[in-house]
């Protein structure tokens, strides 16, 4: 399943955040540890999504193929920074087109949302969710993948004024009851919080004084994370994994992992 980093914190360059970390993204693209599902790789796109200070939407980058193969992003990653990142690599499911627009984050004003998993037989699966959405909902879909299709389910419910958290959590037991075998691990920001389900995928998570982390994989975080205190790669802070079945919101001081439902997961 595609990988997916989440970060909160100082500024740092998306290139130290992203491509020179042991582990990092970049090296999850040909050499995941946990992939699960029957993925091996994760060549089929890429997409960076960063907020700058002065408030504005975040910027996204996107793109076909692996991420290693694209100079332009290698190039543009050395001279921006940002202290709330969501990146993502992306191996396609059935059923989805590889386009540059199927990959995450996906965006709608000041949130990027990314998912790892796979929703079996959609879209005929979502069809009665589907017609719940606006039509303009619909028209506006990124591409038929379904990620965008779930997406648009949860911005629907953000529009619709629901509670961030309660959102993401409403949107997976939708999904999840549609189509049971359903794989949604999910991660939405707005710059100023992480809010990240674990359905089927791993997730963990990292913390510093001044900086959180959620990434699929732990990868070494770069110096401008440790708070000056470490060089990347001799033994920053640790990572912990995620629980099946949670979910964890975080912003720049705080972690919250609870479950995400009253009854586990293999109960459902
Ligand atoms: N199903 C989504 C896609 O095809 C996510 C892929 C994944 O997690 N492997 O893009």
């Amino acid at each position: 399943m595609c990988r997916h980093v989440g970060y909160l914190g100082p500024l740092v360059g998306l290139d130290e955040l992203l491509l020179h970390p042991a582990h990092s993204l970049l090296e999850q693209t040909w050499a995941p540890n946990d992939m699960r599902a029957g993925g091996t790789v994760n060549v089929d796109g890429f997409g960076v999504g960063w907020y700058a200070r002065d408030g504005t939407v975040p910027k996204r980058y996107r793109a076909e193929g692996p991420m290693w193969a694209d100079g332009n992003f290698a190039e543009l990653a050395g001279c921006v920074r940002s202290g709330a990142v969501v990146g993502a690599i992306r191996s396609a499911t059935g059923s989805t087109s590889a386009v540059r627009t199927a990959c995450a984050p996906f965006g709608s004003g000041p949130w990027l949302f990314s998912h790892n998993g796979s929703v079996p037989g959609w879209p005929d699966t979502l069809a009665d969710l589907a017609d719940k959405l606006d039509p303009a909902d619909l028209v506006t879909l990124d591409a038929p993948v379904d990620s965008a299709l779930v997406w648009a389910l949860l911005r629907h419910r953000l529009d619709g004024g629901q509670p961030p958290a309660d959102a993401v959590r409403d949107t997976l037991a939708e999904v999840v009851a549609a189509a049971p075998r359903a794989r949604m691990n999910l991660l939405l920001s707005d710059g100023e919080t992480l809010i990240a389900t674990t359905w089927s995928h791993s997730l963990a998570v990292c913390r510093t004084d001044e900086a959180v982390l959620l990434a699929s994989e732990p990868f070494d975080p770069p110096v401008e994370v440790l708070g000056g205190t470490g060089a990347s790669g001799n033994g920053g802070p640790d990572w912990h994994p995620v629980a099946e079945g949670s979910l964890v919101i975080a912003d720049r001081v705080s972690t919250s992992c609870t479950p995400l439902f009253e009854t586990s997961p293999e109960s459902r």
